[in-house]
């Protein structure tokens, strides 16, 4: 499984990242709210593990957000508060379940297995626009029986631009979802992805293309 870990303390998200790690699980980890919901809006997460208290956003705050713009991630809460009417507020915001904090390595996993059995349909698999469908589990970009497999950076820049298809897209919001807020990518890496995905719409015969729209950025256009 792909997993988020939203975890502000370094010891405890490295301890937790190592131990799903040793079983098998693909991680990423981020120390704050604004970041956890730039790498949820953007990465096809199985599972999100999700500290309250955290600097920018808190936990609730970005659990909110993601249930309003219909996300069915299903999300575990780490919380060192024990109280009652902390767990009744995260179960209305839309967690899935809770462990308190200190936790030992075998009940994580014991609930993050038992959260991947209840996936199910809860997770949203694709994405579709016009004439394609990009679907979040093969990493595949579609277009009736023809797809096209894309590379991660491929399928980070498609998966945003479908998400919302009419917005204008510049370079720097594409490098800050798709590589990172603190990554070094320039103008130069989104114009060599964005013309591989171009290469690959073509290939597929869609009527969608990316337009440049000169010193603004990117947008998507469907031919009539
Ligand atoms: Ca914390």
């Amino acid at each position: 499984m792909n997993i988020l870990i939203v975890e502000d303390e370094t010891a405890l998200a490295e301890a937790v990242e190592h131990i799903l790690r040793k079983a098998g699980h693909n991680t990423d980890r981020v120390a704050d709210g604004q970041s956890a919901l730039d790498y949820i809006r953007l990465g096809a997460y199985d599972l999100i593990l999700l500290d309250i208290m955290l600097p920018k956003l808190d936990g609730l705050t970005v659990l909110r957000q993601l249930r309003s713009e219909g996300a069915q991630t299903p999300v575990l809460m780490l919380t060192a508060r024990t109280t009652v009417p902390d767990k009744v507020a995260g179960l209305n915001a839309g967690a899935d379940d809770y462990l308190t904090k200190p936790f030992d390595p075998e009940e994580l996993l014991a609930r993050v297995g038992a959260m991947t059995r209840r996936k199910g349909t809860m997770v949203l698999n694709e994405i579709s626009f016009q004439d394609l469908t990009l679907d979040l589990n093969a990493v595949t970009l579609r277009r009736g029986s023809r797809d096209v497999q894309l590379s991660p950076k491929e399928f980070a820049l498609a998966r945003l631009m479908l998400s919302e298809p009419s917005m204008t897209y510049s370079k720097d919001l594409l490098i800050s979802r798709a590589w990172g807020l603190d990554s070094e990518a320039t103008d130069n890496n989104v114009e060599a992805y964005i013309s591989f995905l171009r290469k690959k719409l073509r290939y597929l015969g869609s009527k969608v293309s990316i337009r440049n729209l000169q010193k603004i950025g990117y947008r998507l256009e469907v031919a009539p």
